[in-house]
């Protein structure tokens, strides 16, 4: 089966190559098989996206919302409907099994749902004057043309994460997905156009970021930035944005610490643990990494760890069996093994994992990784690791494990595991992060609001405050 799929531009309501034809291939990172050939958009072809989205922004603003809601519904609809190819198209492209691309796909569904109904929740406010006859209003206004930047961990929801809410607002786009996962993306923003959205409203470039990044930035007809990404990228781009001082969102890295009480159920922590950690081979912001255990319980919480760990089976993600799949790409697979060197240089015990699979000499696997007692200074307790690494510390008392938890610039999430709601609580106040889960690792849901502090960066995707980051606050004072 051939399964290369050809993907183009779409600008101003039309399919197209890039202006200097150039392409680029995107491989199946558990086979290193080409699998998409995409066009590679250039400063031509960003001006003339963004010249579209300038164009279409008068007409969508002022479509009612009711009629901007009924397209994004149908939308939605269509994605369910193709969900299994989408997902299919996912996995081959970025390698996570098919179940969990399955659910990525109904993510996103969830998503432009949810803003469907949003579209239509745009109240204002008003207030009474300070003299007789006087009246104070607040009403919101869509920012005009947005740019969408997405990684490609989860390059389907990601997108649609900012599309729905930007097109709900009465926005319009320049969307560009990282390079892999460009297929599936294709076929999210063939949902909207089909469903609807008239031609300029969404544009779709594709390819290496430098040159439609710089294009977009220097544009003053951009009005606002929304990033996923690491926290390099974002902070060159923050800087970039101060030129034409654009509003900005940012999802940037994480580093999630995890406090696991000696109050649980051990076996069953840890089991959940590994799931979470290993979902997407770890590629995930909010992916579980520093594990805090306390003293008590934490030998018997490693055991149980590694023994569940050894169980995952690593493999193509079309295969059902498949619990774990490759690293993006090669550059990933090389910084996780460094990563791991230089760990156990800095005193971390390697108790499983650590390198390449004997058995599959393809692709860009790394078998799950559990190193214990780490110290705090080790790199991967400071750097992000965005792979299947699972470092293991221990502590003795509340205050010092949310010290060391906080001592790090990320603050995107973090997880707790206690039966005790009093611990709960005191946990939820005093982590300084944008989410939290308790007993769970379930960090996104369409309904509420997802996004970090410090350098996780700012704004926030989903919930009713998802649309905020698209909307302009107008105040007018009106005395008759
Ligand atoms: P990255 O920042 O290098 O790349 C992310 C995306 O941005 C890619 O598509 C890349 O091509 C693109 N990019 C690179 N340079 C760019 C530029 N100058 N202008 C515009 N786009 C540019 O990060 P990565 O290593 O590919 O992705 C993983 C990172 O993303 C991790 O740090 C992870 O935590 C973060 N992330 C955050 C969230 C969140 O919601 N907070 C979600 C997913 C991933």
């Amino acid at each position: 089966m051939d399964n290369t799929l050809v993907c183009d531009l779409y600008i101003g309501g039309e399919w197209r190559p890039a202006a200097d034809g150039r392409r680029m291939e995107v491989v199946d990172p558990a086979t290193e098989e080409p699998v998409t050939s995409i066009a590679q958009a250039g400063r031509e072809d960003t001006l003339a996206a963004i010249d579209a989205a300038a164009a279409a922004f008068p007409d969508w603003s002022r479509v009612p919302p009711w009629e901007r809601s009924a397209i994004l519904r149908r939308a939605a609809a269509l994605l369910a409907e193709r969900a299994e190819d989408v997902a299919r198209r996912l996995t081959l492209e970025v390698g996570k099994p098919i179940a969990q691309a399955r659910a990525e796909i109904q993510a996103t569904v969830e998503c432009i749902d949810w803003y469907a109904d949003e579209a239509r929740r745009l109240y204002g406010e008003s207030l009474a004057g300070r003299t007789p006859g006087q009246r104070f209003f607040v009403s919101y206004q869509p920012v005009g043309v947005v740019a969408a930047f997405t990684a490609w961990n989860f390059p389907v929801v990601l997108q649609a994460r900012k599309i729905s809410p930007a097109l709900a607002a009465g926005c319009t786009v320049v969307a560009r997905p990282a390079e892999e996962g460009t297929g599936a993306v294709t076929e999210l923003v063939r949902c909207f156009i089909e469903a609807g959205v008239p031609a300029g409203v969404l544009n779709l470039l594709t390819g290496l970021p430098q040159e439609i990044s710089e294009t977009v930035m220097d544009s003053d007809l951009v009005r606002k930035l929304s990033f996923t990404g690491s926290i390099p990228v974002g902070q060159h781009l923050i800087r970039r944005s101060a030129d034409t001082v654009k509003r900005l969102s940012m999802e940037l890295g994480g580093h999630a610490p995890v406090i696991v009480h000696e109050d649980v159920d051990v076996a069953a922590v840890a089991a959940t643990s590994v799931v979470g950690k290993c979902r997407n081979a770890g590629q995930v912001c909010v992916s579980p990494t520093r594990f805090f255990v306390h003293r008590r319980i934490k030998d018997a919480f490693v055991e149980h760890f590694v023994e569940a760990t050894r169980r995952l089976r690593l493999g193509h993600g079309l295969d059902p069996e498949t619990d774990v799949g490759p690293l993006i790409n090669r550059r990933r697979l090389e910084f996780v093994e460094k990563m791991v060197r230089d760990t156990v240089a800095d005193g971390g015990r390697l108790l499983l994992g650590g390198r390449r699979p004997a058995d599959l000499n393809r692709g860009f696997f790394f078998e799950p990784t559990v190193i214990d007692d780490v110290p705090d200074e080790a790199r991967a307790m400071r750097e992000e690791p965005f792979g299947p690494i699972a470092l293991m510390t221990s502590f003795e008392d509340f205050d010092e494990v949310i010290a060391r938890a906080n001592a790090l610039p990320y603050g995107l999430a973090a997880y707790t595991f206690t039966r005790s709601m009093n611990t709960a609580q005191r946990t939820i106040d005093a982590l300084e992060v944008g989410i939290v889960g308790v007993n769970t690792y379930a960090a996104a849901t369409a309904e509420m609001p997802f996004g970090g502090v410090k350098h996780s960066g700012f704004g926030r995707e989903n919930g009713r405050q998802g649309i905020q980051d698209y909307l302009d606050i107008k105040f007018a004072n009106v005395v008759m």
